[in-house]
């Protein structure tokens, strides 16, 4: 066993936030070093959303900042309190999961979705939101008693699914053994048609009719699919009947969702219906410095106000043009100014630096071999003559260039990190079965690697 040396975790810290920028979230500060025992380190996370995080997305990173900072060949173990306890007392780390956990586990995965970043102490509140989010913390409080169902709605990017993962961290706090079921609309629709095919019902209903809490995000997608609507109907009421909290957000108010069953408009609207509205300017203010603070960006006091000014239409939409502005001080290795940011955002073409090709670069590429426009692909168009090049360019930014998720989500047109990982994988594996597309990938990849030599 190893003691640390003092400042060993802000070594850890430091190192990362200078390698892996893209990672580093403000509550990296809680993580706890454990001890190193037979060549891991085991650091403890309390929060098992955020202990989920980190396994998935984080291990080698802090590994290789481990291995820098201690100068050994160690690897890196995301644990919780109570498993780091069982080590210390036993003296090993358990081969696999227990017994008495697995059943734990299998709810767990379904929070597995959820993101560490989208929680109560992040959302900022403003006069948009601030029913919604105070029926959240009231959900919070007494699932199932406050208000049941409760139903947010509001227009794209204004928060509604970081407003239910908050409330499910909530929850999971207050009661970490909950059984708590977070499913987009469309996973769901997904389930129930595969359950169907492989005439599996009895488990799916098992599954959904057992949790304390059902949390449907986006539920607007039951509009025209009549199977499902009947199936979800079913479901709502069985667990309505036991007095389980039921969370629904949608794009629209509930008699507003487009062929919508009548029965499931009326239940839909029986407990509270919540609207999230644009945020105001100053609202705008603090979720940029929010963002900003959560990701460890220095913004000159000047750039939220700037940006706060140039972008009213939605949250995501702000938070795209804060990753555009670091992206592009981290490519032209610059400081943040308002100069900056302005060419970042008004789209001043970025000179070529370094080696790797820019985003722009890649854009150009893929625009000219397709025969597509630069607006198109930065649009929210979803037709495949666009949605395909601009995956393509999503898959090219990640082999190609250090740029995150996040930031290569805020390029093209402000979409989250998981419409980008989505975009990557898919496209890798078309490329390994479609020899067409292989070639083409290839093409454009020629081309840009050719640029500039
Ligand atoms: P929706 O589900 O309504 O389309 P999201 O919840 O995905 O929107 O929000 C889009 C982005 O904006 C997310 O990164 C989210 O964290 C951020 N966001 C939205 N509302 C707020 C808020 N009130 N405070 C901080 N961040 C917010
Ligand atoms: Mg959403």
């Amino acid at each position: 066993m190893a003691k640390f040396e003092p400042g060993f975790r802000d070594a850890l810290l430091d190192y990362l936030r200078k390698h892996h920028a893209d990672i580093c979230r403000h509550w990296f500060d809680d993580v706890e070093p454990s001890e190193i025992r037979d060549g891991v380190l085991r650091l403890i996370v309390r929060e098992p959303v955020q202990l989920r995080y980190l396994q998935r997305s984080c291990v080698t990173q802090f590994t290789e900042a481990a291995q820098s900072v201690t100068s050994r060949l160690l690897v890196v173990r995301f644990v919780s309190p109570e498993e780091d306890l069982k080590v210390t007392a036993r003296g090993a780390l358990p081969a696999s999961a227990d017994s008495e956990s697995t059943e734990r586990a299998s709810w767990l995965d379904e929070q597995m979705l959820l993101s560490p970043d989208y929680t109560f102490d992040t959302f900022v509140m403003g006069p948009g939101n601030r029913l919604a989010h105070a029926a959240a913390h009231a959900v919070v409080a007494q699932p199932g008693r406050a208000y049941n169902p409760f139903f947010i709605h509001g227009g794209v990017g204004l928060g509604k699914t970081h407003l239910l993962h908050a409330i499910c961290q909530g929850m999971l706090r207050n009661q970490p053994t909950l059984r708590l079921c977070y499913i987009s609309c469309n996973a769901f629709m997904d389930l129930f048609h595969e359950a169907v095919r492989a005439g599996r019902m009895t488990d799916f209903r098992n599954r959904f009719r057992t949790a304390d809490v059902m949390v449907i995000d986006d539920i607007h997608f039951l509009s025209r699919h009549e199977q499902t609507q009947e199936e979800f109907f079913h479901t709502f009421n069985a667990l309505s009947q036991l007095g389980k909290q039921i969370i629904l957000s949608s794009d629209a108010a509930p008699s507003e969702i487009p062929d919508l069953e009548e029965r499931l408009t009326s239940r839909f609207s029986a407990g509270l219906v919540a609207l999230i509205e644009r945020p105001s300017f100053e609202t705008r203010i603090s979720i940029i410095k929010s963002k900003a603070l959560m990701h460890g960006i220095d913004l000159p006091e000047e750039i939220p106000s700037y940006v706060a000014a140039k972008i009213d239409t939605n949250i995501r939409e702000l938070e795209g043009a804060l990753t555009r502005i670091r992206g592009y001080s981290m490519a032209h290795n610059l400081p943040i100014s308002l100069e900056l940011a302005k060419m970042a955002l008004e789209g001043e073409p970025p000179a070529r630096g370094g080696n790797a090709p820019s985003l722009q670069a890649i854009i150009e590429c893929v625009t000219r071999f397709y025969d597509v426009k630069l607006a198109a692909l930065l649009s929210k168009k979803r037709h495949k003559s666009i949605a395909m090049p601009r995956q393509i360019c999503m898959y090219l930014a990640r082999r190609h260039t250090r740029f995150s998720l996040e930031e290569i989500g805020g390029y093209f047109g402000g979409r989250d990190h998981t419409t980008v990982m989505h975009a990557v994988k898919m496209i890798d594996e078309k490329v390994r079965a479609d020899a067409k597309l292989q070639s083409e990938v290839q093409h454009i990849e020629q081309d840009l690697l050719g640029r500039g030599k």
